[in-house]
C-alpha cells in the first residue's frame, strides 16, 4: 500500500526570491521573498530574506504570481484537428491517459486550477488529486462530468443526453451530485462541434432549465450553461443560472444582444464565461460562421465588461488545434479586445476565477494561508506581455512542477 504523501515526505520549506509580486490584486515592484511550508504560502516578505531551514530559490528579475485558473476546459479533447473522432477511438483507459497528459500540459503552462466543463463517463472526477499534492502533481481539477444535453444535442456523444423533460433533468443533476461533481453543466443551445446541432437554437425548454437550476441548487451545486443562441440565453437568464459559457448571442443571421438581457445578466451577477485564448495553429481554418460573427461577439462582450458584468476567462481548451491545454496565457493579452487591460486580465485569471469556481478562500492569491500554487515568470507581464510565456517555475500546492 502506498503511503499518503504527508507521511512519505516531510513538509517542504521554500523561500522564493523575486523582483516583484502580483498578489492577485496588485503588482508590487521591489525585491520580495515568498515563503512556502508544505502546500501553503506562509508569508510574503518585503526584501530578500534568508530564513533558516528553507530551500532558497533565487529568481532575479522574476515575477511571482498566483497560478492561473482556467474556468472552462475539456481534458477529454486533445486539441487535435478532430478531437471528437480521436476521443471516440479511445477506450476509458486510453482516454484517462490522454486526459492526464492534457492536465500536465495545463500545469506546465501555469494553469494550477482548471474546471472541466464536459468529459466522458465522469473520467475527469478520477483525476482530482488529494491534498497535499503527490510528487507528480496535476492541477486542481473541478469537474462537471458529462454535460447534460438533449438526445441528439450538442456533445451528446459524451454520454450526458436526456429527454427534454423536467424529471429527466432533475435525475441527471442528482446523478452528478451523487457522483461528486463540483458543478453542473447544461448545453442550453447547439454548438459548433456537433453536426446537426445549431448554435442559434435552444435545446431545452425554459421549464426544463428552471428545473435544472432548482435541482442543482438543492444539491448545493452551481450551474453553468453553454449558451450561444439569443433565445437560449434568454431562457438561461429566466431560469436563474449561475453562469453561462460563450454568451455569443448567436442568431441565424449574425449576433443580436438585446439591451434587457445585457442588463439582466449584469444586475443578476450571472457569470459570463468569455471564450478566449488562441495559440498559433498555422494549418487550422476556423469555421467561417465564427469568423463572420467574431467582431460582433467581441463587441457584445466589451459591452458587458463596460456595464460591470461578472466576467471570467474560460478557454474551451482541447476543442481545436488553437486550443492546447495551456492556452490560457494567450488569453490575457487578448482580453484587451473586450476592454480589459493587463492588470485586470491578471485579476480575471486569478482572484476573479477563484471566486467563480468557489475557491476564493484557498487559491488565486499570493498571501499567507493560501495554497502555494505559483506561476513564476521572467520579467514583468504588465510591462512586457511576452513575459507571461517565459515560465521559470510552476508550483502546485507547494510542489515544484
Ligand atoms: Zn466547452
Amino acid at each position: 500500500m502506498a503511503l499518503p504523501t504527508s507521511i512519505r515526505e516531510r513538509p517542504r520549506r521554500t523561500a522564493i526570491r523575486a523582483a516583484r509580486v502580483f498578489d492577485g490584486h496588485v503588482m508590487t515592484d521591489g525585491p520580495t521573498t515568498v515563503l512556502i511550508d508544505g502546500s501553503s504560502i506562509t508569508a510574503v516578505v518585503s526584501g530578500h530574506v534568508e530564513p533558516e531551514n528553507a530551500e532558497l530559490v533565487d529568481l532575479a528579475g522574476a515575477t511571482v504570481m498566483p497560478g492561473l485558473i482556467d474556468t472552462h476546459v475539456h481534458l477529454c479533447f486533445d486539441a487535435s484537428p478532430d478531437p471528437v473522432a480521436t476521443l471516440a477511438e479511445r477506450d476509458d483507459d486510453a482516454a484517462r491517459t490522454a486526459m492526464t497528459a492534457a492536465a500536465r500540459t495545463a500545469l506546465a503552462g501555469g494553469v494550477t486550477t482548471l474546471r472541466d466543463l464536459g468529459d466522458r463517463t465522469y473520467l475527469s472526477l478520477g483525476l482530482r488529486t488529494p491534498d497535499p499534492a503527490p510528487v507528480q502533481p496535476l492541477p486542481r481539477i473541478l469537474a462537471a462530468g458529462p454535460p447534460i444535453t438533449t438526445l441528439a444535442g450538442h456533445c451528446h456523444f459524451l454520454g450526458g443526453a436526456i429527454a427534454d423533460d423536467p424529471r429527466a433533468m432533475r435525475a441527471a443533476v442528482r446523478e452528478r451530485a451523487e457522483r461528486g461533481c463540483d458543478v453542473i453543466k447544461v448545453m442550453s443551445s447547439g454548438g459548433v462541434m456537433t453536426p446537426g446541432s445549431r448554435q442559434e437554437e435552444a435545446q431545452f425548454t425554459r421549464e426544463v432549465l428552471t428545473a435544472a437550476v432548482d435541482e442543482a441548487h438543492r444539491c448545493g451545486l452551481p450551474l453553468t450553461a453553454h449558451a450561444h443562441g439569443t433565445s437560449a440565453i434568454a431562457d438561461c437568464v429566466a431560469a436563474g443560472v449561475d453562469g453561462m459559457e460563450h454568451v455569443s448571442f448567436w442568431t441565424t443571421e449574425g449576433v443580436e444582444a438585446p439591451e434587457h438581457l445585457l442588463a439582466a445578466i449584469t444586475e443578476r451577477r450571472i457569470v459570463v464565461g468569455m471564450t478566449v485564448g488562441m495559440a498559433p495553429a498555422p494549418d487550422h481554418v476556423p469555421p467561417p460562421e465564427i469568423v463572420a460573427r467574431l467582431p460582433l461577439i467581441l463587441a457584445t462582450l466589451r459591452g458587458l465588461v463596460e456595464r460591470g458584468a461578472v466576467v471570467v476567462a474560460g478557454t474551451d481548451a482541447g476543442i481545436a488545434p488553437p486550443k492546447p491545454h495551456d492556452v490560457l496565457r494567450t488569453a490575457l493579452g487578448q482580453l484587451a479586445e473586450v476592454g480589459i487591460g493587463p492588470l485586470e486580465a491578471l485579476r480575471v485569471a486569478t482572484t476573479g476565477a477563484a471566486r467563480v469556481v468557489g475557491l476564493a478562500d484557498r487559491v488565486g492569491r499570493i498571501a499567507a494561508g493560501f495554497e502555494a500554487d505559483l506561476l513564476i515568470v521572467d520579467g514583468d507581464p504588465l510591462a512586457d506581455p511576452e513575459a507571461i510565456h517565459r515560465i521559470l517555475a510552476v508550483y502546485a500546492r507547494g510542489v515544484r512542477v
